[in-house]
């Protein structure tokens, strides 16, 4: 969600005539986008401020601003290190900023050329709270912003932003407020764009995907219009909320041949009472059931899922029930958190009990599970042929990533029998040949 923010800053900026550049030491302008979920995060913007210190002192011109999931506590603590902190849906006040460093150029002006998608509005139905008459751009109009995409092939797509749900240790419903919906409308006129430029993979990022509501649009509806749209491109999404899973969702998923088979779902933890104290509203044998019906919709379909370890009050026997869930499943690939108290959150309130080196032992501990049974999944794809996009050239091995999210590294760099060479954004066919527990190899085939 931070990169797609971004992706709109850098629009907005290149909109009123801002280059990029990567050399600090000449920008007149830096604009952060930070998170919040985890301190560690908070501490990187820290280090930030205190390099651009030593910057000013060989480019005084250099404005900074902070921006993205910002908890209030830290407002007060970073607006020390920049010029100006605002709230991603209000970048348009980018404009006004910057309007100080480059006063030639009027206001009405700016405004008017800030790269809005119009033909999308057209299709669209007047809504409150959208573009004025005027065409200028409001606050809550900010996802309908053009972005710059920073890649040629792989694009990320908001559909909706904030939480509803308070998990209880999470900062996303504080710094990102309230769901809002985007229109489907937008949606699909942004995809149809993209495809026809050419992209190969949609992600439709939110906070929580499944709730995702346009009048009578929810989250299955929109996966089905995103599959009608003729092309040849995958659909990705991200992230699920286990409670708002549906078995429309999953029929939906099954039914959408340009999904490739692969689902990040949270479980968080793998015990009931700490899933209760996070707010998560569901059981470990509900989210089982869960996982059962999709597997059984979708036989091949590779699971991921995050993790919280050290949740306050987490005793080893809770732990247990997590590394029992790990073996039960079998996950392809986890995001293993070690739990960060964020101020505000109601598990702010309990105790952060759990030494780090405790937490960092019970990172380890599931993460070998997972390598255990990452590599077995892995395995049972040696000698199949699958499709990769690909990502990357490395010196001798081209980089890319299957249906199922599976990173395959694919050697020799020169295809053996002359034939012409895979290329980056592009669809392949490889034949995998060796499997690791992180990624898998394989060669280019054309039977
Ligand atoms: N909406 C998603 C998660 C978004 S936050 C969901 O419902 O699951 C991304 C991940 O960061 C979470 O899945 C969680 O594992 C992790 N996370 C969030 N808050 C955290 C905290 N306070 N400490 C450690 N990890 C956290
Ligand atoms: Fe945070 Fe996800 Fe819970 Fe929302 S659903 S509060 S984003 S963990």
């Amino acid at each position: 969600m931070n990169i797609s923010d971004s992706e709109r800053i850098a629009s907005v900026l290149e909109s009123i005539k801002y280059a990029e550049t990567s050399d600090i030491a000449e920008a007149d302008l830096v604009v952060v986008t930070m998170c919040s979920v985890r301190q560690s995060a908070v501490d990187r913007v820290h280090g930030l401020t205190q390099k651009f210190k030593k910057i000013r002192e060989i480019n005084p011109k250099l404005k900074t601003i902070l921006t993205g999931c910002i908890l209030k506590k830290d407002k007060k603590i970073f607006i020390k290190g920049f010029d100006y902190i605002i709230d991603i849906k209000d970048i348009v006040q980018l404009v006004e900023i910057a309007r100080q460093q480059i006063r030639s150029v009027p206001r009405k002006a700016i405004l008017h050329g800030l790269p809005k998608a119009k033909n999308c509005r057209e299709l669209s139905e007047p809504r409150a709270g959208g573009a004025s008459d005027s065409g200028e751009l409001l606050p809550s109009d900010y996802l309908e912003i053009v972005p710059k995409y920073s890649s040629k092939f792989s694009a990320n797509v908001p559909i909706m932003t904030g939480c509803n749900n308070f998990c209880a240790y999470c900062v996303v419903p504080y710094t990102r407020e309230r769901e809002i919906s985007r229109s489907a409308k937008e949606i699909i006129c942004e995809i149809k764009n993209l495809v026809k430029k050419g992209y190969k993979e949609i992600w439709l990022l939110g906070q929580n995907v499944n709730s995702y509501k346009d009048g009578k649009n929810n989250f299955p509806k929109l996966l089905k219009i995103v599959n009608d749209i003729p092309g040849d491109f995958w659909i990705r999404f991200t992230s699920s909320h286990p409670k708002d899973f549906s078995d429309e969702l999953i029929r939906a998923m099954a039914d959408c041949d340009k999904l490739p088979k692969y689902l990040n779902l949270p479980v968080q933890a793998g015990d009931d009472k700490i899933l209760k104290k996070m707010n998560r509203p569901y059981t470990v044998a509900q989210y089982k059931i869960l996982i059962k019906k999709i597997k059984k919709a979708m036989p091949d379909i590779s699971l991921s899922t995050d993790i919280i370890v050290g949740f306050p009050g987490e005793t080893k026997k809770q732990f247990e029930n997590t590394a029992k869930l790990f073996r039960d499943i079998k996950f392809d690939m986890a995001y293993i958190n070690k739990y960060s108290t964020r101020a505000g959150t109601a598990a702010a309130k309990l105790k952060d009990n759990i030494l780090p080196a405790e937490k960092k032992r019970r990172e380890k501990f599931l993460t070998e599970i997972l390598k255990q049974t990452a590599l077995q999944k892995n395995k049972e794809l040696i000698d199949k042929k699958t499709i990769i996009l690909i990502e990357n050239k490395k010196n001798d091995f081209w980089i890319g990533k299957n249906g199922q999210y599976k990173t395959v590294k694919i050697y020799p760099i020169k295809s053996a029998t002359g034939g012409s060479p895979p290329k980056v954004g592009q669809f392949n066919l490889v034949k995998i040949t060796e499997a690791m527990a992180w990624a898998l190899k394989g060669k280019i085939t054309n039977e």
